[in-house]
């Protein structure tokens, strides 16, 4: 089973992801993840990717699918669940080409719909300590002490990328890239739109009733 799994920043996504990856036995597979790795492992694709970089450009849809495809034909898996990929319209088709050369198909792809009023007050009142690690949230998991860490490191601290004003901006970017691709698909039939406004629970639960119903190609 291939699944495309799309959601906002903020959504929940990566929690949900380790709960399919487990209990379907698929494997997750990040762009960025791959991305650092090739460049880390120093390998062609990597070197290559690199000196886009480099330049200042964006690491083109080829190469990106190279890396992709690469990954999902190395690995004996059951499926994936691909995740931050595709991106573009782009990655997308040459996604379908590589895809349908090995045989294989998208089989779903999870659309994860918050409200983005909703994905704001997560994101922004997000707090952690710098020196343990630990995670809190102004609203839904709040430090003993306001802005303190519970286990006397100090002041907590926000991430700088998850003020209001970039919050903003990131959502508005995902929306726009997120759309054509959610067209794109709807094309060919195979977008489940999930709630993601629910408890984590009842999202899982939902993912699950999903992928259950998913008749797959191989
Ligand atoms: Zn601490």
């Amino acid at each position: 089973m291939i699944v495309v799994f799309l959601g906002p920043p903020g959504a929940g996504k990566g929690t949900q992801c380790k709960l399919i990856v487990d209990r379907y036995g698929l494997t997750h597979l990040s762009s960025g993840d791959i991305l650092r790795r090739e460049r880390k492992e120093n390998t062609e694709l990597g070197q290559k990717a690199q000196s886009y970089m480099d330049s200042g450009q964006l690491v083109p849809d080829d190469l990106i699918v190279a890396m992709m495809m690469k990954e999902i034909g190395s690995q004996s898996s059951g499926g994936y669940v691909l995740d931050g990929f595709p991106r573009t319209i782009g990655q997308a088709q040459e996604l379908d080409k590589a895809l349908v050369a090995a045989g294989k198909k998208v089989d779903v792809v999870l659309n994860l719909e918050v409200d983005d009023n909703k994905l704001e007050t997560r994101i922004t009142g997000r707090r952690s300590c710098g020196k343990c690690g630990t995670a809190y949230h102004v609203t839904f998991n709040p430090p003993k002490t306001e802005d303190q860490c519970d286990k006397g490191c100090g002041a907590l601290t926000q991430r700088p990328d998850d003020t209001s004003e970039v919050v903003q901006q990131r959502i508005k970017t995902y929306h726009e890239q997120t759309s054509p691709l959610v067209e794109y698909y709807q094309q060919q039939g195979n977008v489940k739109n999930v709630n993601g406004n629910l408890d984590i629970q009842e999202v899982t639960k939902a993912l699950y009733d999903v992928l259950d119903g998913v008749k797959t190609s191989a």
